[in-house]
């Protein structure tokens, strides 16, 4: 029986670019999809840019654009990602649209209807110069807990307490610096603390439908305190304006609070698609069709999301559907968070992967996706991107157990065979065949059941079976030999059809790279039931001439990723900008004096393994130990020319972790700025005299 599905990821906020993250939960989904469409079941794809709240009305106003603006601008930019790891969304829309504000309000109303809506006045910042309520994340002052300045309204990133906005101390507005006055307002709250909802939720969090951790973890929102009162409060609905969002539609000159319409936007999405597709007949509105997809007893509703966001999932998204008397979500399925270089992910440090110019680099797309899905499994675990990691998995598995067996046999089928394939293969070549296919199934449901990285495990397996195949054939030896034609035609068929199974298994995780092995077999595009399907019938399919199907990750690949992105050119540096750029601006000396440069003696200099363009240097400056620090200078400098050398280094620089290491500090060197045109990279050397400490002021 087909299944039916509909299957979202987490909606984007729509104030930034897409980082490393939102691919991985993107790629963990379309690989889902991706296998289920295999298996011929129906799905609906679909996501949107979630488009409201002030954050979004701020960056916008600061960019001198309407916050519509903004959002479209930065939604157009969203599909070279898209397109680039392809990922396969049926549909995009944003949360602004029409069809949202529809679906909202209904669902609005109908909670209304249920007595789950009720208004309180609350008491909140203020920020009299911007003359606007303030959002907990545009409040700052000293941290209630620890004194630490500049925290924000909701918790401290020093010490970690987590406190109301109003028990900061010396409070003021991030967007004006005023001090924010509190003030009265009335604020709609949906009441999740009714007992109907309590025991609704209570029941669908703990039913089985969750991951156990999961289910765990939301638990305690329903423990009972002395009085039988669950710790599950009302939840905070609305906003007063300025504010980006849908107006609530009794309530003029009150807004819904984004993360109510934003899991709305989920819906909106897919009733925009239908009414795309065109599945209605003669006559139809677009919303029964909608209605009657929704109504579905077998429709299953899916969400992939991060663990940062369970309880909008589990708690108000579902109590949302329930009491609006629509389909509740069958799955929500979590994942963990990605770190690099075992790293967490920060803007401000730039230890993220840029995914765009992971693509600019030309790294193959589809590397990364194989890379994450063999790391991804059905828990909430955290995964690292570890360069090493993704060469060698990339390069030793995916290349050399999986591409190899092609490019190991397809050569002499179509030199000595013109690309036929053999009719009868033999008893071994059956038996190995026959063992691959048994795989089907427990593959299939290790990917139904989000167990990417046993999947690929297992399809890595096979494909060594396959090797070992290839290894006691050798189809080099047999096509040196006399009489031996039927053999090496037999032995290399085999490898093909052993590649077509395990391109069958790989396919949702790689699916270009499926779309050109079944160019260059032949085939129609491959659905998951061809892996018990032979390809050949009596000799008489031929194959194309094999190109190769994918390269190996080159060190200096990753080594670029992780450079950071080249700087923009100054805007003032003109032709005759000395060097190659202006000055910078001018600066005090004590701003000078925080640089701390101290001469060094460059006790040992060392090429680095993987890297072109780092020597990593041992530098003497007179302390204890000496310091270990990577410089780009290898191009310009051979590490024997440097040891024994003084030169100038930056002292207080804060500790870099790099790929390689860490790194304590840094040389000077100088260079043009456009290095390109211009080579040449020449490290600073103190006059005669000068020793190891010395401070340069
Ligand atoms: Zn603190």
């Amino acid at each position: 029986m087909p299944r039916k599905l509909f299957v979202t990821t987490a909606l984007p906020y729509a104030n930034a670019a897409f980082h490393i993250g939102h691919m991985m939960e993107y790629i963990q989904a379309d690989i889902w999809v991706r296998l289920q469409r295999m298996c011929g079941h129906e799905v609906h794809f679909v996501c949107a840019d979630d488009a409201h709240g002030a954050p979004i009305m701020i960056a916008a106003e600061k960019a001198g654009k309407t916050p519509q603006a903004f959002v479209a601008e930065l939604s157009a930019g969203r599909k070279p990602y898209l397109d680039g790891f392809h990922i396969a969304f049926d549909n995009w829309l944003t949360t602004d649209a029409p069809e949202n504000r529809g679906l909202v309000n209904s669902i609005y109303f109908a909670l209304k209807g249920h007595g789950l809506i009720e208004t309180r006045t609350i008491e909140q910042f203020f920020d009299p110069d911007k003359g606007m309520f303030l959002p907990d994340r545009f409040i700052k002052g000293e941290c209630p807990n620890c004194g630490a300045k500049d925290q924000y309204g909701d918790n401290c990133e020093v010490c970690g307490a987590v406190y109301a906005p109003t028990e900061l101390k010396s409070p003021y507005s991030a967007l004006s610096g005023a001090t924010p006055v509190l003030r009265h307002s009335e604020h709609f709250f949906f009441r999740l603390s009714d007992p109907r909802c309590v025991e609704f939720l209570e029941a669908w969090t703990q039913d089985g439908r969750l991951q156990p951790e999961v289910a765990n973890k939301v638990r305690e929102w329903f423990k009972r305190d002395e009085h039988g009162k669950v710790s599950l409060g009302d939840w905070d609905i609305s906003r007063d304006p300025p504010y980006f969002g849908f107006e609530i539609p009794d309530a003029p000159g009150k807004y819904f609070y984004v993360w109510l319409d934003a899991p709305i936007g989920y819906l909106a999405s897919l009733k925009n698609w239908l009414g795309k597709i065109g599945t209605r007949a003669e006559g139809e509105a677009v919303d029964d069709v909608f209605e009657r997809y929704l109504a579905d007893p077998e429709l299953e509703q899916v969400h992939f999301i991060g663990k940062d966001i369970v309880t909008f999932h589990t708690l108000f998204w579902p109590a949302m559907l329930k009491f609006s008397g629509r389909k509740v979500p069958d799955r929500v399925y979590v994942h963990g968070h990605l770190t690099v270089n075992n790293e967490k992910m920060s803007k401000s440090r730039g230890t993220g992967i840029n995914p765009l110019r992971y693509l600019q680099i030309g790294m193959n797309a589809e590397w990364l996706r194989y890379y994450i899905a063999a790391k991804l499994n059905a828990r909430v675990e955290d995964l690292d991107f570890s360069a090493e990691d993704f060469m060698a998995r990339v390069n030793s598995d995916l290349v050399g157990k999986y591409i190899n067996i092609a490019s190991r046999a397809a050569g002499f089928l179509s030199r000595r065979f013109g690309g036929r394939l053999s009719a009868d293969i033999g008893v071994e070549g059956r038996v190995l065949l026959d063992g691959l296919r048994a795989h089907s199934d427990t593959v299939r449901e290790l990917f139904d059941g989000r167990e990417y990285g046993k999947a690929l495990r297992e399809v890595m397996l096979l494909a060594d079976r396959v090797n070992e195949y290839v290894d006691a054939h050798k189809p080099w030896e047999l096509a040196k030999q006399q009489g031996m034609e039927a053999a090496l035609h037999d032995a290399c068929t085999v490898c093909i059809e052993a590649f077509r199974v395990l391109t069958v298994y790989l396919k949702p995780v790689l699916p270009a790279l499926a779309a050109q092995v079944e160019g260059f077999l032949g085939i129609e595009p491959l659905k998951w039931a061809d892996a018990k399907r032979a390809i050949h019938h009596g000799g008489a399919h031929r194959i194309a001439e094999y190109r190769h199907l994918m390269q190996r990750v080159d060190a200096r690949q990753l080594e670029a990723l992780f450079e950071p992105p080249p700087e923009a050119a100054p805007a003032a540096a003109g032709p005759a900008a000395p060097g190659g750029e202006a000055l910078a601006a001018t600066i005090g000396i004590d701003e000078f004096a925080k640089v701390d440069l101290r001469i060094a003696k460059i006790v040992k200099a060392e090429a680095v393994e993987g890297s072109t363009k780092l020597l990593r240097l041992t530098l003497d400056i007179g302390e204890a130990q000496p310091r270990n620090v990577f410089s780009g200078i290898a191009s310009a400098y051979k590490p024997e020319d440097l040891a024994g050398r003084l030169t100038v280094m930056v002292a207080n620089l804060a500790p870099r972790k790099m790929k390689f290491g860490v790194s304590e500090g840094m040389v000077l060197a100088a260079s043009h700025a456009d290095e390109k045109a211009h080579p040449g990279l020449y490290v600073l050397e103190p006059w005669p005299g000068a020793t190891p400490g010395l401070r340069v002021r």
